[in-house]
């Protein structure tokens, strides 16, 4: 599936190409064409999913192909903390960059001055924190009655947090007829009972909760320089006691490059990928099915329907952006109760894609320093 599949506009797909996504998530799936239908969405998500672009692409969409044109804030996104809100506000930065659409983004902690200064200027979609948007409206900055759409995002943090009175008086204003988003990681009676509140005839999605499954696998992480990355990956292949290896990488070309250093030095490889024929893919596959390949290199999209039983080792040879696809992959070792083990490389320009692994499997991973190429940056 591509996002030119989900029926976005070209503003919308060129600023995805800009940022580099190329397949949308599960949850981008699955939400897109139900909101873009205009129906409310009840969704389980962490972060990490891609949850963000899920709600903020649609809206984004329907807004800017609008018949009529008002000025009014038309998008309410609701946001536990600072960190998240502003991390939404950039994200509908970068999305919607081809688009006309004014957003701003408010919190608290900080003075208000600048902030009631752009909401003066005239703003479409606002992202903000329960609190501040309250006091902004009390003061009579923010009025919600041309709200169209309404997101509360990690509904359930917003309640651990408290904030379910502010919420109630934020919800208190807002018109009937809207279109409503709700996010929340975990559902609990108390959240089902605020989404029967804010919901009418939703759409459920769901993304698989980021299960027990990487509990099973060892996990550990490599802190190597980009370019030593390939010389690492040999080093371990050749030090190690590696069966039977799945590397992941981020490009065909970086498959192709991996396989051709590992053959040079006796290690046997071989690459799958898009570019590969199906005849190349099958022959591939069924080598290291039957363990005459040590090393199978894979994109992620390539991966798919890899079945292998007792896989030993995963290695990310890249990071992916997508947190929950650090999940899928080391989900293909350490299957059927086997013990499983999974390596990351990680280079500096990575680090970030790493602490949302590890946040979204709330773990800490170990970090391996007995290697001779230890050190990113
Ligand atoms: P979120 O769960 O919304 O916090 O998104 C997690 C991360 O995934 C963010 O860094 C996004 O920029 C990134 N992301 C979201 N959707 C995609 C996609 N379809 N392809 C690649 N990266 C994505």
């Amino acid at each position: 599936m591509t996002f030119e599949q989900l029926h976005l506009i070209s503003p919308l797909l060129e600023a995805l190409n800009k940022v580099g996504y190329t397949i949308p998530t599960p949850i981008q799936q699955q939400s897109i064409p139900h909101l873009l239908q205009g129906k409310d969405i009840f969704g389980c998500a962490q972060t990490g999913t891609g949850k963000t672009a899920a709600f903020a692409l649609p809206i984004l969409q329907l807004m800017s192909t609008a018949p009529n044109y008002t000025k009014g804030i038309k998008a309410l996104i609701l946001a536990p903390t600072r960190e998240l809100a502003l991390q939404i506000s950039e994200n509908f930065g970068e999305y919607g960059e081809k688009l006309k659409l004014k957003h701003t983004v408010i919190f608290g902690g900080v003075t208000q001055y600048s902030q009631v200064q752009t909401l003066h200027k005239g703003v479409d979609i606002l992202i903000a924190t329960p609190g501040r948007l309250l006091d902004l409206m009390q003061q009579g900055y923010i009025s919600l009655k041309d709200i169209q759409y309404f997101v509360l995002d990690e509904a359930d943090r917003m309640l651990d947090m408290g904030f379910i009175h502010d919420i109630k008086k934020v919800i208190a204003k807002l018109p009937i007829k809207r279109q409503t988003i709700f996010f929340s990681a975990t559902v609990s009676p108390e959240i089902n009972k605020l989404a029967q509140t804010l919901l009418v005839n939703p759409v459920s999605v769901n993304v698989t909760p980021i299960s027990s499954a990487a509990e099973l696998v060892t996990q550990s992480i490599y802190y190597v320089k980009k370019e030593n990355k390939r010389a690492l990956l040999t080093h371990v292949l050749k030090t190690q006691h590696i069966e039977h290896a799945l590397v992941f990488t981020r490009t065909k070309h970086g498959a192709d490059k991996i396989v051709k250093e590992l053959n040079k030095v006796g290690i046997k490889s071989e690459a799958i990928h898009g570019n590969k024929s199906q005849n190349a893919r099958e022959r591939a596959l069924s080598g290291f099915k039957n363990r005459t390949l040590r090393v199978l290199v894979a994109t992620d999209i390539a991966s798919r329907g890899i079945d292998v039983d007792k896989l030993s080792h995963v290695i990310n040879f890249e990071i992916p952006e997508v947190a929950e696809t650090y999940v899928h992959r080391i989900g293909r070792t350490g299957r059927a109760g086997s013990e499983g083990i999974a390596m990351s490389f990680v280079a500096h320009e990575e680090m970030d894609y790493m602490k949302n692994i590890s946040k979204l499997i709330n773990k800490k991973l170990d970090v391996v320093e007995s290697h001779p190429f230890l050190g990113n940056s």
